[in-house]
């Protein structure tokens, strides 16, 4: 949200105040609050003038200490909140003559007392991370509304990543976003995956502790001042101190949650029935026998929404007319050692039997005046789970329990991003707040019915919509992207925005959603999605199978699929840190590097782990150009060493591209 018209004047119909001066300071165990009037107090008289705010800084977990902002405390706060951990050290906020402050492990989080401009800083062994000046911190009157923002010195050549998974350039400066769950695939500025976090490269991280619509401004309206708001009366944010970019990440991670360890099975190769194509067992069972017949290892088999009928999605329950026996076929599919799993969404449509049901015994979400709440979008008549009500979690995961029984492994959660603001939740939660956060409620009510069947380490789900702490449910893939190498470089990029917004795992869908990809661009996508996290083929009107592209394209995905196969040792120790430290898998080359400056912008490659360098090729031709940084580097397909730090440009063919082994280095 913008509120200014250039550095002078603010946007018709809004105004604003700001925190003149510290009139009174308290510190407490772990607190320090603050009363800051708007106007500087020379005399009595200016203790009547106008709102004051107020100042709570807590220290929730060493390193980090958290600031809220709040004009009107009065305000009701329905709901829903972040699950944090906390983990507070011995602390105790100090009111010292030149300052105000509260220590956290090595951040210090200090406002400066007198009648001088009023200024914020974050500081840590002895150096100013970051800070607010005379008019950055407001509270402001605006047609939409009130609002609470914040705006924090970027220092020169500090940079700025994370905010979830986002398909334009790595780092943030200079952009304008909105964290605000959308199914707006992977070619726009939307996002199914918002985060309200950052991580920067000067030795800090900001995670804003809103579940709802954070708009964030980098470097945008203001060029120098990392910006972010929210509609109404109070804004809270964390600062992290790390130094690293690695320590940011485990102490975000620490305080939202880290990943889940993942089956072995997962990371095999997953193979879909796509989603409009036309299919039965007999399709079904034709595709593994092709993939079993030309030596290409399969792990998973998903079912895309037509397993289920027409219109009716979702029932949970199997086409009679295409798979009359459903409970045979698992066992004949199980039996050949796959995994199976099914698309669901959180959606009921009015010819799902369920609807009825679901109405009956108020599980779907209704309007403030009581009636179903329903569009006819995706569905006809389609209502939405209300998943703060209890009753309805364990409606829904007793459905896909049934499934469960019959043999299915796991689920694909797809969408949860459009969620409606004329609706009254049966907690009572604000529905601004719980746009975003539905997707946690859905994917959470999946993956704990897959825990407590399958136990730790064995649930899994394939997950489109999150937001902070949704590292929680993985895996999560990119969406919607066209079959080119355009949408291939932008699912990249959300991947490795992802990943600096604390998630361990993800996918993409191998060939590309939208369209056919042709044999050249599908050659170079298996290559990079054998080479990430998760690995599955998947598309909206034509099939994936290697077989409908040529020949050259079966020996590809074999050759991936066994490398893969063959660097598992490897990635089960790189899926333990991802667990332990919430660092993610697919790294940017700045999160293993960062005092490598050519790796700032990194992004068309990344490590895979500490040790695993990939540049996936982008282009028909087989031209690549990568990053080297310094150290002496091997090459895992073509033998031969590189020493860093370079640039260089090579051809690959299909059966290739850059992969090298870091110095020193043990591949299993
Ligand atoms: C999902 C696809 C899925 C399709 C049908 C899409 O928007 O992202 O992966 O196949 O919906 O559910």
């Amino acid at each position: 949200m913008k509120f200014t018209d250039g550095y002078w004047l603010m946007r018709e119909g809004v105004s604003a105040v700001y925190p003149a001066e510290i009139l009174d300071a308290s510190g407490g165990p772990g607190t320090l609050a603050l009363r800051a009037p708007v106007v500087h107090v020379r005399h009595r008289g200016d203790l009547l003038k106008g709102p004051a705010l107020t100042f709570e800084c807590t220290a929730p977990m060493p390193d980090v200490v958290g600031v809220k902002i709040t004009h009107f405390a009065g305000a009701t706060d329905r709901g829903p909140w972040f699950p944090l951990a906390a983990d507070p050290p011995e602390t105790a906020g100090i009111v010292g003559t030149e300052h105000a402050s509260l220590t956290s492990g090595a951040l210090t989080v200090r406002f400066r007392q007198g009648a001088e401009a009023w200024r914020m800083e974050a500081v840590a062994d002895g150096r100013v991370l970051t800070g607010t000046s005379a008019r950055s911190t407001a509270y402001l009157t605006t047609p939409e509304g009130p609002h609470v923002r914040e705006q924090l010195d970027l220092g020169v050549g500090t940079h700025v990543y994370g905010l979830g998974e986002r398909f334009g350039p790595l780092v943030k400066n200079g952009q304008t976003v909105d964290v605000w769950n959308a199914d707006g695939g992977t070619a726009s500025e939307q996002a199914y995956k918002n985060v309200p976090f950052v991580l920067t490269d000067a030795g800090y991280g900001i995670f804003v502790n809103h579940p709802g619509h954070v708009s964030f401004e980098i470097g945008s309206e203001n060029v120098s001042r990392l910006q972010f708001s929210v509609a109404g009366e109070s804004l809270e944010y964390f600062v992290i101190y790390g130094p690293t970019p690695k320590e940011i990440l485990r102490k975000y991670t620490a305080l939202t949650g880290r990943p889940p360890l993942l089956p072995d099975w997962s990371f095999g190769l997953w193979l879909s029935t796509s989603f409009t194509t036309s299919y039965d067992e007999e399709t079904v069972t034709s595709f593994i026998d092709g993939m079993a017949e030309r030596d290409i290892p399969l792990s998973v088999f998903h079912f895309d929404c037509f397993w289920m009928k027409e219109f009716q999605w979702c029932d949970f329950t199997w086409d009679s007319r295409t798979f009359p026996d459903p409970a045979g076929m698992l066992k004949r599919l199980k039996d050949r050692g796959l995994r199976i799993c099914l698309w669901i969404n959180p959606y009921i449509a009015q010819a799902s039997p369920l609807f009825a049901e679901g109405a009956a015994l108020g599980h779907l979400l209704k309007r403030p005046d009581g009636s179903v709440w329903q569009w006819d979008h995706w569905q006809p008549g389609l209502a939405v789970v209300d998943f703060t009500n209890p009753g309805a979690r364990a409606w829904y995961a007793g459905k896909l329990d049934a499934l469960l029984e019959m043999g299915v492994d796991c689920f694909k959660t797809d969408f949860g991003e459009r969620i409606p603001l004329d609706v009254a939740w049966h907690d009572g939660s604000d529905p601004e707040r719980m746009h975003n956060y539905y997707a946690q409620l859905y994917n959470e009510t999946v993956f704990d019915l897959l825990k407590e069947r399958h136990g730790e380490g064995e649930a899994i789900v394939f997950a489109r919509s999150a937001t902070a702490g949704g590292q929680k449910f993985p895996v999560h893939w990119g969406g919607d992207c066209e079959s080119t190498f355009a949408a291939m470089a932008e699912d990249l990029r959300g991947g490795l925005s992802l990943g600096l917004s604390g998630f361990g795992y993800w996918s993409h869908d191998i060939g590309g959603f939208e369209g056919t990809p042709d044999p050249e661009l599908f050659k170079r996508w298996v290559a990079f999605g054998l080479l990430s996290s998760h690995s599955r083929l998947h598309g909206s009107h034509s099939y994936r199978v290697p077989w409908a592209f040529d020949e050259e394209a079966v020996d590809v995905l074999r050759h991936f699929t066994k490398l893969k196969e063959r660097l598992m040792p490897y990635l089960r120790e790189v899926a333990r840190e991802a667990h332990e430290d919430g660092l993610p898998m697919m790294r940017p080359m700045m999160l293993e590097f960062p005092g490598d400056p050519a790796c700032t912008h990194l992004e068309r490659q990344y490590m895979l782990g500490s040790d695993l360098l990939v540049a996936p090729v982008f282009d028909p031709s087989g031209e690549v150009t990568y990053y080297v940084p310094e150290g002496e580097w091997t090459s895992v397909l073509g033998g031969g060493t590189v020493t860093g730090p370079r640039w260089i440009t090579e051809v690959h063919d299909v059966m290739s591209l850059p992969l090298l082994a870091r110095s020193g280095s043990v591949l299993p």
